[in-house]
């Protein structure tokens, strides 16, 4: 292995395409990983606070994963199965009807849809529009779902927009909750404007929200206001699709983001973390009733990844199968929380936003949020942004991380947000 990363890894900037970029921030070459920290080719170790954006939620290369998966592939297991059934699709599927649906009392079936997460928000969408009849979606300010053309019309971020090169439609922009920081009640506003027929807003085929916003700056949703959009969906005929792909797996300390709030989605969508070890795996699973398309009417040639669904299972009884993982994201949850708030009380005007292990900290502009981030690097700490104008610190350790470890990177973030706020141009500049 080349020890001059920058000398011997030109090749990335001589040929890979401009559209890269995570690593443009943390600009240096990865080369192993496990549990909550990568090492690069000069062998610096990073504890990782991004975790591939919720992606790695059981850190990289889990043990008990990694063996199942070498011991398939190494008796010649399938690798690619289109959507035949397999011993592998029909273990994953056993272990999360018993393990995920039944005890949550989820009758939806499981659609394996292309392996990104956008795939599956596409299928999520035409479901909707396909058991309805109508073309409009209802989705919120900040909304992230994903890149390709369907989705993007979902996705508010305007930059990602741009990138479309031809009109985006069939979707309504709503406010999401907390929009006018309490001056108006965004639930009052939906079903002002799904009622009065002349609002200029079609009748909606499905209303689609993360319950907390990842891309979008952790706006966490509350309690009643989900439960009052869910009603508005039923009364109005709309499907209520939650996109749990990055709050799903987890991430807000429980399986589903939205399974303490006494709703029941007509459709969810996972991905990132569902296939438990990285690999590309999507799904969106959607109440019988509702699950309406035709043999093959929407296909794709990698729906059985093979490989992602013996590890998927391995995740599944290796975390859910009883309530001990879970109980311990309560603990970490509020390590994290109580660290940021440290942070939060030294940035004028910060605040910590989101909620279970999908927490972070506005520190009110890009600029700072960016110097802290990459502060965080140089010190050996990978961490990201998020939010509109990438205010957000955002804190997405894998769900496994020790306590030590999260400390460990808890400190290097405060010591770089210290030394952020220290720094001579930023006291300059106020
Ligand atoms: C990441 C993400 C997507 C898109 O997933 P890709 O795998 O990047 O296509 C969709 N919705 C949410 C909430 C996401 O966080």
């Amino acid at each position: 292995m080349p020890t001059d990363a920058s000398a011997e890894f030109s090749v990335f900037k001589r040929r890979e395409s401009e559209a890269r970029s995570y690593c443009r921030g943390f600009d240096t070459v990865f080369t192993r990983a496990r549990g909550s920290e990568l090492t690069d080719a000069k062998d610096r170790s990073y504890i990782d606070f991004l975790a591939g954006c919720s992606s790695l939620n059981y850190g990289h290369n889990d043990p008990d994963m990694k063996q199942a998966l070498i011991d398939h592939i190494a008796s010649d297991g399938l690798a690619h199965g289109l959507d035949l059934h397999t011993d592998a699709k029909a273990a994953f599927l056993d272990a999360f009807e018993t393990h995920i649906l039944k005890p949550r009392g989820m009758d939806h079936k499981v659609m394996f849809t292309g392996p990104t997460g956008a795939n599956a928000v596409e299928a999520a969408m035409k479901l909707a529009r396909k058991a309805t009849g109508r073309t409009n979606v209802i989705a919120f300010t900040n909304g992230f779902h994903g890149v390709t053309l369907g989705a993007l019309a979902a996705t508010g971020n305007g930059y990602h927009r741009g990138g479309a090169g031809t009109t985006l439609n069939g979707v309504t922009r709503m406010p999401y909750d907390g929009y006018f920081a309490g001056s108006c009640d965004t639930a009052d506003f939906l079903e002002a404007m799904l009622t009065d027929r002349s609002s200029g807003v079609d009748a909606p085929a499905a209303i689609l929200l993360e319950t907390v916003q990842g891309e979008g700056g952790l706006n966490a949703a509350s309690e009643t206001w989900l439960k009052r959009v869910a009603q508005l969906a039923k009364d109005h005929g709309a499907l209520l699709i939650v996109d749990d792909i990055q709050a799903g797996c987890g991430r807000t300390g429980t399986f589903f983001s939205f399974e303490k709030m006494g709703l029941t989605p007509d459709i969810v969508t996972l991905a990132k973390s569902i296939s438990g070890f990285g690999l590309p795996m999507a799904l969106t699973l959607v109440r019988p009733e509702h699950d309406v398309f035709g043999p093959a009417e929407h296909n794709g040639t990698f729906r059985g990844n093979t490989h992602a669904f013996v590890t998927a299972r391995v995740a599944i009884e290796k975390f859910w199968s009883d309530d001990r993982f879970q109980a311990r994201l309560a603990e970490k949850s509020a390590l994290i929380g109580d660290r940021l708030a440290d942070l939060a009380a030294i940035v004028p005007g910060g605040k910590i936003k989101g909620r279970g292990m999908m927490l972070g900290v506005d520190v009110g502009t890009g600029a700072l949020a960016a110097d802290i981030c990459a502060r965080a690097f140089d010190k050996g700490l990978m961490i990201e942004t998020s939010g509109n104008e990438g205010q957000i610190v955002k804190v997405l350790a894998p769900l496994t991380t020790s306590e030590a470890t999260l400390n460990k990177g808890l400190d290097i973030l405060l010591s770089a947000a210290n030394a952020a706020l220290d720094a001579p141009e930023r006291i300059a500049a106020e």
